[in-house]
């Protein structure tokens, strides 16, 4: 058996005005554009990466920002809520700051932690969790205050008619059961950030259907050492994994899993400064290598940001 994965690497998410999404998670919520490039399977649309001042793994959320897209619906077979992780004293900071920006938050208290949910603008379900064990974080400077920033990633929750097959891939996975409640099953895992897999069986919830505001999929880490040998695991489990795939900043096998959603398997290598130095992250549209012949089509194409 390959090691048991830490967390989540990134999620990725269908977003609608990309101004929009650039604004509102650089200067609302505080996180670094870390990456701006094109979406390799539709390159009139960006692909933007957002996460802490380096875009490490755990911390690193990635929209296609399609203008004008038609709306999603979160369901069934989807990741329906994303989660961030602030420490435990940061709470009032982080109503008083929406409530600023004009998001309207539910707070709601689960298995000890408070936890905030809101919207993007997009429309796309986020959580911030907090926790007295948020561990220390390098945010880029900017308008949150290091004491309060968001972490990176406390996990995800998905939302299954029936939760079997993915349980059992989640513990293969080293996501253990930890907490449960009537209608939430927890599952845990030993990294810091990224660490929680939330399952919500609900049958009778409407299907997902892809568009703006929901999520597209979740990453999980690896090693590329070990890469081969979860694909050969997924393979055991009936699903029907992708090759692995150079996206340049990591590599990637993708696989639906049996209640619909779609996980990914990501290296942390070799990472987003593989093309850009750490402190010029994020202000250059770069491209794969294999894309950089069709460079000024492809900015002739995309919105201005
Ligand atoms: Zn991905």
């Amino acid at each position: 058996m390959p090691t048991e994965v830490p967390g989540i690497h990134h999620v990725t998410a269908i977003g609608s005005d990309p101004k929009r999404n650039l604004e509102f998670y650089t200067e609302t919520l505080g996180l670094r554009l870390v990456k701006r490039s094109v979406n390799q399977d539709d390159i009139s649309v960006y692909h933007l990466f957002y996460g802490d001042y380096g875009g490490s793994p755990g911390t690193s959320m990635t929209f296609f920002p399609y203008v004008d897209a038609r709306p999603g619906r979160v369901g069934r077979g989807q990741v329906t809520t994303t989660q961030f992780l602030i420490p435990g004293g940061a709470v009032d900071y982080w109503l008083d700051r929406l409530d600023d920006a004009g998001v309207e938050t539910e707070t709601d208290e689960r298995f000890g932690d408070t936890v905030i949910g809101f919207a993007d603008p997009g429309g796309l379900p986020l959580e911030l969790v907090a926790r007295a064990d948020a561990p220390a974080c390098d945010p880029p400077s900017g308008p949150v205050p290091k004491a309060h920033a968001i972490r990176g990633f406390f996990g995800v929750s998905l939302t299954l008619a029936t939760t079997g097959a993915t349980k059992t891939l989640l513990k293969m996975m080293g996501f253990q059961p930890s907490d449960s409640d009537h209608d939430r099953q927890r599952f845990e895992a030993d990294g810091d950030l990224g660490y929680v897999v939330d399952l919500l069986e609900d049958p009778q919830a409407p299907r997902g259907q892809p568009g703006a505001g929901t999520v597209h999929h979740v990453a999980f880490q690896v090693t590329e050492a070990e890469q081969e040998a979860w694909r050969d695991i997924l393979i055991e489990q009936g699903l029907r994994p992708t090759e692995i795939i150079d996206r340049k900043w990591f590599k990637s096998v993708y696989a639906r899993t049996s209640g619909g959603v779609l996980f990914e398997f990501a290296t942390e290598e070799p990472g987003y400064t593989v093309d850009e130095e750490l402190d010029a992250l994020g202000e250059k549209l770069v491209l794969p290598e294999w894309l950089e012949t069709e460079r000024e089509e492809i900015e002739a194409g995309l919105p201005e940001l």
